[in-house]
């Protein structure tokens, strides 16, 4: 405890599963010392999950282009069209990409990708339901609700006929993908073409009502202000208490390089883990929350581990988006479950959904595939292998 009273009241209230204000979030984050918010947080994790079981998901993402429209400044990936560094890939090498992921063990794939001023629903519905056609256990957890707007636009279609017609062709749930910052003032700030945080919600409610559920996400340090941080956070809160289809919130952190925001404002490791802490205790509605060692860096994910997380998210056979704006953490299999073991804690693979497909209970369990490693082919990070047919993104 903090030895302040008020603290201490919403501190153990959060810790005994209660429901705590926007204003004592707040508070909590601003003013709660951190040893104390930590232990508070991951109370409620073992009180949600007594078996001390920390999850990890071997998944990839698949760009399917860089090019976009909507030229958010913190965004190092895009290209303008007609720019002679923006691409797409073909059906073909999608699938390759998948196929690839599939044999390194990969049960989920994320395709992202920019706002391509001809993709349209019909596109989508032609990759998904290619993908699922050639692999139909890999599940297509993909795209973010900034897509699903600009796919309906373009084809002229309502949000919900984009969402149903996707769902159709195997989309399978929603990644949490461009909600950056929520309230006005940041997003605005930040990404001036992209849609309001309130369509971002919209689109997600709607989502879950036709049964596709999602994760949220958050990216912090691009200037905006503690308040504005819980703010995001109530956002979401409101609409979980409506529909429930959050499975998970994941913050991560702003990168520096390549960007017009020019990294001169970045969030610190401290105030990652506060906020951390505090999101495990303002959502009493959210199942999981998972930590990002790819912008973070490795300790400080383990780290997390002690104040509420309950999974390390995926180990990014490829990631561009991130990378092209100067994360260069990487990892593989076995070194996320030794971080995971060595926090005092069980490995476990999950699926999508968070279905445990193997728990590692003991090190003789520990999986030894040394083939599993992130950026094995992310185009933009240095040695980044396996992009061979691939122009490079130019990162510096
Ligand atoms: S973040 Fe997404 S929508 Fe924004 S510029 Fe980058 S690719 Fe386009």
């Amino acid at each position: 405890m903090s030895g302040n009273r008020e603290l201490d009241d919403i501190l153990q209230r959060a810790a005994d599963g209660g429901r705590i204000s926007p204003e004592e979030a707040l508070l909590l984050y601003t003013d709660a010392p951190l040893h104390p918010l930590g232990e508070a947080a991951d109370a409620v994790r073992r009180r949600r999950y007594p078996d001390g079981i920390v999850t990890y998901i071997i998944d990839r993402n698949i760009n399917y282009t860089n090019v976009c429209v909507t030229a958010c400044k913190f965004c190092a990936f895009y290209r303008a069209p007609k720019h002679a560094e923006g691409w797409s890939h073909s059906l073909d090498e999608i699938l390759r990409r998948c196929a690839e992921a599939v044999a390194l063990g990969a049960t989920q794939v994320m395709l992202q990708g920019g706002h391509h001023p001809d993709f349209g629903v019909e596109y989508y519905e032609e990759l998904f339901s290619s993908v699922k056609r050639e692999f139909p256990d890999l599940v297509i957890h993909s795209i973010g609700p900034s897509e699903v707007l600009h796919m309906a636009k373009v084809s002229g279609t309502s949000i919900e006929e984009a969402l149903r017609r996707i769902k159709a062709a195997g989309l399978d749930s929603i990644a949490g993908a461009g909600a950056e910052m929520l309230p006005a003032r940041p997003r605005t700030a930040i990404a001036p073409l992209k849609e309001s945080g309130e369509r971002w919600l919209e689109v997600m409610e709607t989502a879950h009502h036709l049964g596709i559920e999602s994760t949220a996400t958050m990216m912090m340090g691009t200037g905006e202000t503690n308040a504005e941080r819980i703010e995001h956070m109530r956002m979401i809160r409101d609409v979980q208490d409506r529909t429930g289809g959050f499975r998970s919130f994941i913050p991560w952190t702003y990168q520096p390089e390549n960007n017009h925001l020019k990294g001169r404002t970045q969030a610190t490791s401290l105030e990652y883990l506060r906020l951390i802490a505090v999101a495990r205790l303002f959502f009493h509605n959210v199942a999981h929350l998972q930590s990002s060692w790819l912008t973070t860096g490795k300790d400080v994910g383990q780290v997390s581990l002690h104040m509420g997380v309950d999974d390390l998210g995926s180990i990014m056979l490829e990631e561009n988006v991130i990378s092209s704006a100067g994360a260069r953490h990487r990892s593989k299999l076995t070194e996320l479950v030794e971080m995971i073991r060595t926090a005092g804690r069980i490995p476990a693979q999950r699926d999508t959904r968070y279905n445990h497909l193997r728990v590692h209970w003991t090190p003789a369990d520990d999986p030894t595939d040394e083939r599993v490693v992130s950026h094995f082919s992310s185009i933009a990070m240095p040695g980044g292998g396996a992009g061979r047919s691939l122009p490079l993104v130019e990162t510096r």
